[in-house]
């Protein structure tokens, strides 16, 4: 089942790394981390270069993760002021808009300088000092990188809240690290749909627990006429246009905090992620580097949204602490049309495409028609981040998308690790689709069983990390207890990722899906992502999900909501068709014992598959459905409740 599709040889002839160094370099990187590391420290600009390393211990008692912890820099220096000579003329973001009639815009390495410094001055006269917190809530335009690099140079701690939260959401994220300011927009476009910002954040503030802020910095987008409550709230041009271009920038220390971000909440309610400088802003941009295969002239695109930690490392940090051109996309991938993001591609000759399975699948459904109405010539390399990514989806992204000549780097990590652990490096390490395949750099992966007993070989179990990496998050903001409880309890000594995982004989890692949503059907582990992929394979099916429910005889059994593709009608033979079909691919053990049609499935405005909240309905206990304030469209819960087998 596990085909693959070896590193091919004129992509690695022009490679940054290749099989041999990758193989070298990592042992060296995990044999001699301080040796390592302290050699890769020298990718930053420091005013004060570090003379330690690293200073680990995940002992719960003896509790420490300090990368680098004598050394001084600025994050948004080695983003902008070192790119100057070299650079100054380059475009460092390239924006496109929502609606394709609106001009897109080349912001070069010199103003995008300038437009920091002018906010940093700005920020300042203000009142924000050197860690004081500020909150983002900014569509997908230039001034989010602009406010988040400002942030970085003033040593204000940013937190950016994702556009498409409401109110009360906003107000917990304020309320949480205590914003003195927030920087937003009239209104934002997603899709040809106004959203009404400004309007939020002032429902927020009207909410307990926001009176820390006192400034509403207001970004003129749209041009929307809004209420703007004097003296709190304040146009950004008046207080940003008249600043002067240079702001001196704050020396850091390399643990100093650089930003909070709140976890998309797949599993519960969102964690306040605390990154700090140095190790992070390394991490970033190395793994960007080296993951994408960074060259001068590339034409880089991640279609994240900066609300998401994939944004802030791969779309505003890694990119530009490298030096290259990232493409900020305002719009979504079904406008006007489905061939949006593969027109936004040829007009731009998006080199390296970063992406994930959500949209891909969803593109997916929709045919090949709209992707082949466009040349995607320009495309050298592929990535996936945010989820398993289904074998099917793959193969599609890869045949379809990619024409098969693009290699993809299917990306695992999460917000607290800062950036990318496990994927191939594309000169490096052959493919196999739905793997993450292998581990970066300095990263030591393992798996365990449920007493924390380290398991060799070919396995399954629960992923884990033995020691550090510079990117790692540093704590739970102002809740440092919870974030050694959450993440180094489990199995003592050891970062617990919250994920399922298996090795293969070749030692690809392969992750099957959060731990908690793992079933136990007859006392065997069936891994959701397994399940769905099957069903995915069939080709009348786009998406998936598969919880458990409580079962007399099994334990537990296996409940699966499927979406069809566009156009294909719902049938009780497609029904049994299905359940045929992945009782043939995986096994009698697999097979569903319910199966609902849906139209959509519940997901987090990162587009993730919230799982927790079908395992609820499929239980019938839609009373107790947790935390659903990261819900993208509370509607399609209503829908499959009512919809629910035996309701
Ligand atoms: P919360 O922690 O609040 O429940 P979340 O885990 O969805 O939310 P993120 O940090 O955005 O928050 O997501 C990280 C998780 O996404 C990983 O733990 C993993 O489950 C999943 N993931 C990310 N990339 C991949 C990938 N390439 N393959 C498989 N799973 C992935
Ligand atoms: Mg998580």
């Amino acid at each position: 089942m596990s085909d693959i599709y070896p590193v091919k040889p004129d992509f690695a002839a022009h490679a940054r790394i290749d099989r041999a160094s990758y193989g070298r370099d990592y042992q060296a990187s995990v044999r001699d981390p301080d040796a390592f590391w302290g050699k890769a420290a020298q990718r930053l600009d420091w005013y004060r270069a570090p003379t330690r390393v690293r200073d680990v211990s995940f002992a719960v008692e003896d509790f420490r993760i300090r990368w680098f912890d004598d050394g001084e820099l600025n994050a948004s220096v080695n983003c902008l002021d070192r790119q100057l000579g070299k650079r100054g003329d380059k475009t460092a973001l390239l924006w496109e808009a929502d609606d394709p009639g609106t001009a897109s815009k080349h912001v070069t390495y010199r103003e995008l300088h300038e437009r920091v410094c002018r906010l940093g001055n700005a920020l300042r006269a203000l009142g924000v000092q050197k860690g004081d917190r500020v909150t983002i809530y900014l569509p997908m335009i230039v001034e989010a990188a602009v406010a988040m690099l400002a942030c970085a140079r003033i040593g204000a701690v940013h937190s950016v809240v994702f556009g498409g939260f409401a109110p009360n959401s906003i107000a917990d994220r304020v309320g949480d690290c205590g914003s003195k300011l927030i920087i937003t927009a009239d209104e934002g476009l997603r899709g040809g749909r106004k959203v009404p910002l400004k309007a939020n954040v002032d429902a927020a503030l009207k909410l307990p627990g926001t009176s820390t802020v006192e400034t509403v910095l207001v970004v003129r987008h749209t041009g929307a006429a809004v209420d703007m409550q004097m003296p709190r709230d304040r146009w950004y041009d008046a207080v940003v246009d008249a600043q002067p271009a240079e702001c001196e920038p704050e020396r850091m220390n390399a643990e100093d905090p650089l930003f909070i971000l709140y976890t998309s909440g797949s599993t519960g309610k969102p964690k306040g992620v605390l990154h700090t400088t140095a190790g992070y802003l390394l991490f970033a941009s190395y793994t960007h580097e080296a993951v994408f295969d960074l060259r001068e002239d590339d034409v880089y695109w991640c279609t994240a949204d900066v609300g998401w930690v994939t944004g802030h490392s791969y779309i505003v940090y890694g990119p530009l602490a490298n030096g290259a051109t990232s493409l900020m996309f305002e719009g979504v991938p079904n406008y006007p049309d489905y061939s949006r993001f593969w027109q936004v591609i040829d007009k731009h000759k998006v080199t390296i495409f970063y992406t994930a399975p959500t949209a891909i699948r969803a593109l997916m459904r929709e045919g090949e028609a709209p992707v082949k109405a466009t040349s995607r010539a320009s495309l050298r390399l592929l990535g996936s981040v945010g989820e398993p990514i289904n074998p099917e989806a793959w193969r599609w992204y890869y045949d379809v998308v990619g024409d098969g000549r693009c290699p993809i780097v299917d990306t695992w990590w999460q917000t607290e690790t800062g950036g990318i652990l496990i994927s191939p490096l594309p000169g490096a390490v052959d493919l196999k689709p739905g793997s993450a395949t292998l581990p970066f750099y300095g990263v030591q992966p393992a798996l365990v069983d449920a007493n924390g007993q380290v398991l060799e070989g070919a396995t399954e179990g629960n992923l884990v990390l033995l020691d550090s990496w510079p990117g790692q998050m540093r704590t739970v903001y102002g809740d440092h207890q919870r974030f050694i409880d959450t993440y180094f309890k489990a199995y003592p000594g050891m970062y617990f990722t919250g994920d399922g995982c298996r090795r293969d004989e070749d030692g690809y890692y392969w992750i099957t899906g959060r731990v908690d949503d793992v079933i136990n059907v007859s006392g065997h582990r069936i891994g959701t992502a397994e399940v769905e992929s099957a069903l995915v394979s069939h080709p009348k099916v786009a998406e998936a999900a598969v919880v458990g429910f409580p079962h007399d005889i099994k334990g537990q059994g296996i409940y699966a909501y499927v979406t069809l593709v566009a156009d294909e009608v719902e049938s009780d033979e497609l029904l049994k068709e299905l359940v045929a079909h992945v009782r043939k691919e995986i096994g009698p053990i697999a097979s569903p014992d319910f199966l609902q049609w849906a139209p959509g499935l519940p997901k987090t405005r990162s587009g993730k598959i919230m799982r927790r909240i079908l395992r609820k309905i499929a239980e019938n206990a839609p009373d107790q459905l947790g935390d659903t304030s990261t819900l993208a469209d509370p509607s399609v819960v209503d829908s499959l409740v009512k919809n629910r087998h035996g309701a």
